[in-house]
């Protein structure tokens, strides 16, 4: 029996990941399996393998056989980083990677190249971050980090906060968006001292990433709670999953759950084509029908935008069905009128 001391430590979640079954032991090799205790309790043991939860922590032999998708780095991440761990696509906009970690390994994840093979644990330096600092005060044009990584809640809060900090304190910088899986897969990473340091940046929002009603827990919705009292909005992405989350009840849960708890739901991506992801691929089409799905069963709060991210760089697309066609517009009921302009 865990203690319930051991339970509530984070660090104890971290050192006990669950192992992959053994038959699985080549594609681990490779991807290797990460997965926190608490987010293999919200599997549901009478389907484990059908399972939502167990499809995006635990390995698939899909992962190694399908090459459909064959590049680690499809959106040429690599290629547009003017120094390192700065992936500067956007003028006004750019991500910051600050480490490698992760509490749960995503089968699905966009940047599995960085912990693919067991590679080693990697967190930014001072002299990296000092770099960074440098860009960003010679390109003032950028207002915006996307903090993500890995998962930056992985930094101890000390280590975190120096980063923040340091980023926030350039003047050009107005908004800091943290992207995070931890209030989803360890929520008791969330703690008071987290909330305290996270409370004193300034223009900062959450992006977190619950893909399944039912990794919304009561203790998940507790952690975002920490975050919300001290004032930081929180928004959402999702990713749209083949036989995981691509269907209209299963999403519409989802969304109302979310934005009751003033969630925003902010992105519904569709998979990007990453090695070893295919098997989660539903089509642009999919994420579209499901849009129009949403158009009289959720509100404006509650329906994300629907995106992908076109190869080498290109950029997000966002797509909406067509309400425009030859002129006219579509009804609530599906047929097409005039507009007097
Ligand atoms: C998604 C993304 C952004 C943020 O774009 P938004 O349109 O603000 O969501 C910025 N830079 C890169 C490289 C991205 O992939
Ligand atoms: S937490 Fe994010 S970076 Fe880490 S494995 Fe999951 S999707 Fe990838």
């Amino acid at each position: 029996m865990t203690k319930e001391k051991d339970w509530n430590d984070w660090h104890w979640q971290l050192r006990n990941s669950q192992p992959a079954p053994a038959e699985f032991a080549d594609v681990d090799k490779i991807y290797p399996t990460l997965v926190t205790p608490y987010y293999a309790s919200l599997i549901e043991t009478t389907a484990p393998h059908n399972d939502p939860i167990y499809r995006q922590s635990f390995p698939d032999r899909a992962e190694i056989t399908d090459t459909s998708y064959d590049n680690l780095d499809p959106l040429n991440e690599e290629a547009q980083m003017p120094v390192p761990h700065l992936i500067h696509r956007y003028q006004d906009r750019a991500v910051l990677l600050t480490t490698n970690q992760c509490a749960v390994h995503c089968r699905f994840c966009l940047r599995k190249r960085k912990w693919k093979d067991d590679a080693a644990p990697y967190t930014l330096s001072n002299s990296e971050l000092s770099t960074i600092e440098q860009y960003l005060k010679n390109h003032s044009e950028i207002n915006e980090i996307i903090v993500s990584g890995g998962d930056p809640l992985m930094l101890e809060t000390d280590k975190l906060q120096n980063i923040l900090k340091r980023i926030s304190d350039i003047p050009s910088i107005k908004i800091i968006r943290l992207g995070t899986r931890i209030p989803v897969v360890l929520p008791i990473r969330i703690d008071a001292k987290l909330a305290d340091m996270l409370e004193d940046i300034p223009g900062l929002w959450i992006a977190t990433h619950f893909n399944h009603p039912r990794e919304v827990t009561q203790e998940a919705l507790a952690a975002c709670n920490k975050l919300q009292k001290k004032g930081i909005p929180i928004l959402n992405q999702t990713v749209l999953m083949k036989n995981i989350n691509d269907n209209h009840e299963t999403l519409v849960e989802l969304f109302r759950t979310l934005a009751a708890n003033r969630i925003k739901p902010h992105y519904l991506f569709h998979i990007d084509p990453v090695a070893g992801n295919a098997h989660f691929a539903t089509g642009i089409d999919k994420g579209v029908e499901l849009i129009r799905s949403f158009r009289n069963t959720l509100s404006s709060i509650e329906t994300p935008l629907f995106a992908f991210d076109l190869q080498k760089g290109g950029g997000k697309i966002p797509l909406l069905p067509e309400y425009k066609k030859n002129g006219k517009f579509e009804k609530l009921n599906g047929h097409y009128i005039n507009y007097p302009e």
